[in-house]
């Protein structure tokens, strides 16, 4: 490390959504210096970030701006500052991707935008970081200000991908799915956004090789818990049924997509975090799952949100998107190589993200009808991390 660096430092892209946030709070609790960027701010708290740039990654010219860290002043960003002051972050967390649950990723519409979005984000991460890391070549050039020195480091970057890559024709038994690493391929994941993560995990093992990039990448499986999107079109199962048990009566009945007989399991927040920055500390570059185990139904999980808030469920089921019929974690690899596996059982972290949503609800700065929102507010963002 120079002196303008005296600590580690760390850049989260899509730190404005539901995991980049919750990165960025536990970055800043180990001591980093943190620099957030999203096309939003955090929802439902303030940034904890010591930066936070508001941007759209598809630019090439803005990322690679992103990349540069101009030492620890906040908005330091947006200032010339003298060449050699600036430097590569030791860690770069990549979560930025056009992103929701089956009601925006399985329909179909969506798919141009979240393939060319994501894409278009990963291309730039790479490519910007490879051009940033060639200038640090330690070569006397004839301009004297374009003279870099070689560093003590190299900037890892990891990758959140999904365990939508996973080939459809394992994932049709709901009691028995095939998701270990190795059984991606051949490759036939179900949906464009599954080809999108298959690619660009695929891009970053790409820089590794060729251009020396240390990489690291994950395949999460269901994150879920707090501070997670919990209406409007992007949520996923359960934010979705907290959401709908919550509206429901004491006695009453909620609606579920298909027959609810599909199969998957959910990772509490805490925990993919907890295993993300193990993944990261450790020289593994994966693809390796993060996932719980804890395989259950969606009626199961219906069940289990109805357990937490004392209420009696019925089902209605209606048609809608769905994914594939069965889907676990299998966490052998990861178990092996990072000593992780989940431990929070589903009806614990259920009643955690079903109390912060009743917390939302209750603040009544959403009115709900049925479904869909009706609300023009916007959500006033109360303080965390002091700020
Ligand atoms: P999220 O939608 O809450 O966060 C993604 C963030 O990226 C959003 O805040 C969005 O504004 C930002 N973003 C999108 N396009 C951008 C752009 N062009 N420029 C700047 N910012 C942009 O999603 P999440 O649940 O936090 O997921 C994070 C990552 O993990 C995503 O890549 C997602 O595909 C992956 N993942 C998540 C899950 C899960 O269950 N949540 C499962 C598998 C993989």
């Amino acid at each position: 490390m120079t002196d303008h660096q005296p600590r580690k430092t760390a850049l989260v892209l899509g730190a404005g959504g539901f995991i980049g946030s919750h990165m960025v709070k536990r970055l800043k609790g180990e001591g980093y210096w943190v620099r957030g960027v999203d096309l939003k701010h955090p929802e439902f708290s303030k940034t904890c970030a010591d930066e936070f740039i508001i941007g759209d990654l598809r630019d090439a010219n803005f990322v690679s701006k992103c990349l540069e860290y101009k030492g620890p002043y906040p908005n330091n960003f947006k200032y010339e500052v003298p060449y050699k002051l600036i430097e590569p972050f030791h860690e770069i967390y990549q979560f930025a991707a056009d992103m929701g649950g089956a009601g925006f990723v399985f329909t179909g519409e969506n798919d141009a935008d979240i393939m060319h979005n994501s894409c278009q984000i990963n291309l730039n991460v790479l490519e910007e970081q490879r051009k940033l890391n060639e200038t640090f070549d330690g070569v006397e050039k004839e301009w004297t200000e374009c003279n870099r020195p070689k560093l003590n480091y190299k900037t890892k970057i990891f990758y959140s991908g999904s365990a939508c890559m996973y080939p459809e024709h394992n994932q049709q038994d709901p009691k028995n799915p095939d998701c270990r690493e190795k059984s991606a391929y051949p490759a036939n994941p179900d949906s464009e956004y599954g080809w999108e993560k298959l690619f660009s995990e695929r891009l970053y093992l790409a820089y590794n090789r060729n251009h020396d990039i240390p990489v690291r990448i994950a395949r999460y499986h269901n994150i879920y818990g707090p501070e997670g999107t919990w209406h409007g079109g992007r949520e996923k199962a359960p934010a979705a049924i907290c959401r709908k048990v919550a509206y429901a009566d004491t006695v009453g009945t909620i609606d579920v997509w298909g027959d609810g007989e599909q199969t998957r399991s959910f990772l509490f927040i805490d925990e993919c975090i907890e295993a993300t920055r193990r993944l990261m500390d450790s020289d593994f570059i994966g693809p390796v799952n993060i996932g719980s185990e804890e395989m259950v139904t969606i009626n199961q999980l219906v069940d289990t949100a109805a357990t937490v808030a004392k209420k009696i469920i019925e089902k209605n089921y209606i048609e809608g998107p769905l994914g594939v019929r069965g889907r676990n974690s299998n966490n052998d690899l990861i178990k092996e190589k990072l000593d992780w596996n989940y431990v929070m059982t589903l009806e614990d972290g259920i009643r955690r993200t079903y109390n912060w949503i009743m917390g939302e609800i209750s603040k009544e700065l959403y009115y709900a009808e049925g479904d869909k929102d009706i609300t023009g507010k916007k959500y006033v963002a109360y303080g965390n991390c002091g700020k």
